[in-house]
């Protein structure tokens, strides 16, 4: 196990921040955790960094997971168990996926990140989370020093959600995933713009390929490549309002779209809301509102993560005033 010390972090996030790690190391092997349980205090895990907003120099020690690794665990008639490794990189194994016409994960295409981070923040997109398919979750306890194999239940999914954002978070990493995945993939083409990007490409008849092209065309022409403008996707989460506060605002917002969440909530897009604020292509310096999503706060250059967490300030405070609530940041803050 190699530990460097003062290592810049800008080739490691997505936002592009250039921050320095007090302490960093690479993770190639499980073998090495127990070593690497005694090292410097305290421990940041991370991917590929697309979900972070580094605010600070950080004190501790980075841990860069490259776990690799991805398995047949099982299979039936019907159902393939994969084992993936939770430095594998999340598109790759959607690839692999597919490559073998095993279906429920093309809705998940292109999302940037590792295996890892998918359990993690319940990954979803286009009608699809990762609880969907996820079966088990293997994770290092640092302080009890053993391996813990969670099932889907014990993780505690919600929506951007789980257990190791909450009872175990700064608590372990995970170190693998088994995804359930079907042989006679069911598809799920309901949601967004997804059939009429089939249409567009002339299929007529379904397969997981042709599912996982459809959504990459959307997201390539919908979201922007953190490889050219820094960003972390969605910087905040939709969020669920009662029924009764939905119908209040209607009157004076009548055209507020919503999504049933089950029959006393609602989920409002948070891009529409920051939309109607005004903050759609809004730029300040370095740091801006992508100007084809308002949902994604994007680092044109040199802005720094401070920069980005007052400008999501100003947004969730104009957004409070104008429609009395109270959005959720989905990038996790180091
Ligand atoms: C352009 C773009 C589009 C995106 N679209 C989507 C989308 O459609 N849907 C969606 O859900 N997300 C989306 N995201 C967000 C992001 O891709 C996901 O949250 C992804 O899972 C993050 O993976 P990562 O490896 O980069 O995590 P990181 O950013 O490295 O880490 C995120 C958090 O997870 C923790 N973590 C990472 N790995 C582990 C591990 N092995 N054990 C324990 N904790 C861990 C980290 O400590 C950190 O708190 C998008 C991001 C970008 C930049």
């Amino acid at each position: 196990m190699h530990i460097q010390q003062n290592i810049s972090l800008k080739p490691f996030n997505t936002f592009g921040i250039d921050v320095p790690a007090e302490y960093f190391t690479e993770l190639e092997d499980i073998e090495s955790l127990p070593e690497l349980t005694a090292e410097q205090q305290p421990k940041h895990i991370l991917g590929g960094g697309s979900n972070i907003l580094l605010t600070q120099p950080l004190a501790g020690l980075v841990v860069h997971n490259k776990l690799k690794g991805i398995s047949v665990a099982k299979e039936d008639d019907t159902n393939v168990w994969l084992k993936v490794q939770s430095g594998e990189v999340w598109h790759d194994v959607v690839l692999f996926a597919i490559s073998n016409g095993w279906g429920g994960i093309e809705n998940l295409a292109l999302i940037p990140g590792t295996v890892g981070a998918a359990p993690m923040q319940n990954i979803g997109a286009y009608g699809v989370e990762a609880k969907n398919v996820i079966e088990t979750v293997t994770c290092w306890h640092w302080e009890e020093k053993t391996f813990l194999t969670l099932n889907s239940s014990e993780c505690s999914f919600g929506y951007r959600d789980s257990i190791f954002k909450h009872g175990l978070k700064d608590k372990a990493i995970i170190t693998s995933v088994v995804f359930k995945l079907q042989k006679q993939p069911e598809y799920n083409t309901s949601y967004g713009a997804i059939q009429q990007e089939l249409e567009h490409m002339g299929i007529t008849e379904l397969s997981v390929k042709a599912i996982a092209n459809a959504v990459m065309n959307i997201r390539r022409s919908k979201l922007p490549d953190p490889a050219v403008i820094g960003n972390a996707g969605s910087f905040f989460k939709n969020p669920t309002i009662s029924v009764a506060s939905y119908s209040e605002l209607q009157p004076s917002f009548p055209h507020i779209p919503s999504y049933p969440v089950n029959e006393a909530t609602v989920k409002i897009p948070a891009g529409w809301l920051i939309e109607q604020c005004g903050w759609k292509g809004y730029r300040a310096g370095d740091t801006g509102v992508h100007a084809k999503q308002a949902l994604v706060l994007v680092n044109y250059a040199h802005a720094s993560g401070s920069d980005i967490w007052k400008l999501s300030g100003e947004i969730v405070d104009s957004v409070k005033k104008k429609f009395g609530i109270e959005l959720e940041r989905e990038v996790q803050v180091w």
